[in-house]
């Protein structure tokens, strides 16, 4: 027998998210962000919910031919552009757009042969000082970029610093400003923008977190009027129970102690799965459906919790660490990080299978899929 751990992914919550976002910003085309390997769950796993989405949109190159070869023929955007003048071969043999932050990216583009022009999203450094052109320098970018034969069309992006709590009028009245009569598609906003900054939506929103279910905030209050459903669940089970007497402790560094007579059940789940040591003492996980806490520190294979809500719980019990009933946010929160962190970082050693509630269509659609994973 494996470990009892175990991931679930739930394309119909992406489609149902996807929908939400479709429904919250009627009037944008949604690139739906799906790097790093779809926020954990799996690109080929989420791929069959996509297809509502009108662009597919991530910075690996190997990901983006993965989407190509599931059969994915509407846009795929580069987040990052391209780093090497192979890599300008390979989005030209599969039709990837690119974003264009820097000069030396401008360079890679004039230098190359290409089959067929290619388009661009021209980024602006509007003051998150990450990637793309400062604003005194962006129309010239983009009039080198409109120069260029290899070069089709010439979207204009930034992204936020802060759309999740609030401040976005500094970055775009710069974006406007410059922009004003510099002609093509727009994209600046990422699931924050989505939910709380209509004026951003443009031509195209690129929302992720929120397709899976999390909070662009790290804290589900913040979405909770939304009624996103979560795409993954992980759950596991309770393999050992200890019955402690008033002040015994419980794990490494003896972080937890009892004030009263106490059953402590021990569950198949550490660090080494992904979940977070940070973890507090008081984090919220589910045993047998009741809502309860993890005591005491995570270690790498296993984590203890307070059995006193559910006292029939016992080895074998089922236990949520996080799905719909505990959000992922709400762990993330009590461990000091944000639920992008957490569905990231899901351990290779973790299985992961694809819920029901998929349909037949999308079951062979998988079946394919599940043969190249
Ligand atoms: C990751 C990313 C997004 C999506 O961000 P979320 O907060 O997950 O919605 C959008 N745009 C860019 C450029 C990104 O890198």
């Amino acid at each position: 027998m494996p470990r009892p751990i175990i991931a679930r992914t739930h394309p119909e919550a992406v489609r149902h998210n996807l929908g939400l976002v479709k429904q919250t910003a009627p009037h944008s085309r949604v690139w739906a962000v799906v790097k790093a390997n779809a926020y954990g769950h799996g690109i080929e796993r989420i791929y069959p919910a996509l297809a509502q989405a009108d662009g597919i949109a991530l910075l690996d190159l190997d990901e983006a031919v993965r989407v190509r070869e599931l059969g994915w023929t509407k846009p795929i955007l580069l987040l990052e552009g391209v780093f090497e003048p192979i890599d300008v071969e390979v989005a030209d043999s599969h039709h990837l757009s690119v974003a264009v932050h820097c000069d030396e990216q401008l360079q890679l583009l004039e230098s190359a042969k290409l089959r067929q022009p290619i388009d661009v999203m021209l980024k602006m450094n509007s003051g998150m000082n990450r990637l793309g052109f400062r604003p005194h320098a962006f129309r010239r970018a983009w009039e080198r970029a409109s120069a260029l034969p290899s070069i089709r069309s010439v979207g204009l992006m930034s992204h936020f610093a802060n759309a999740d709590d609030g401040a976005i009028d500094w970055q775009l009245d710069q974006f406007d400003a410059v922009t004003q009569d510099i002609p093509g598609e727009q994209s600046l906003s990422n699931s924050a923008g989505v939910l709380w900054h209509p004026r951003a939506h443009r031509d195209w929103v690129r929302p992720g977190t929120i397709l899976y279910g999390a909070s662009p905030t790290g804290a589900t209050r913040h979405v909770a009027g939304f009624g996103l459903r979560a795409a993954m669940t992980l759950t596991s089970r309770v393999i050992g129970v200890q019955t402690l007497m008033p002040q015994e402790t419980v794990g490494y560094g003896r972080t937890y102690q009892t004030s009263h007579p106490m059953r402590i059940g021990v569950v198949a789940c550490g660090y080494a799965d992904g979940y977070p040591r940070h973890a507090r003492t008081g984090t919220p996980i589910a045993v047998d459906g009741v809502r309860t806490r993890v005591v005491g520190r995570v270690s790498m294979d296993m984590l203890t919790v307070d059995l006193t809500p559910c006292p029939q719980a016992t080895i074998g019990s089922s236990v949520e660490l996080w799905g719909d009933r505990v959000k992922v946010d709400d762990v993330a929160e009590a461990s000091g990080t944000i639920g992008y962190e957490l569905m990231c970082a899901l351990a290779r050693r973790v299985p992961v299978e694809v819920a029901s509630g998929v349909t037949t269509a999308e079951r062979s659609r998988l079946a394919e899929c599940v043969t190249t994973l």
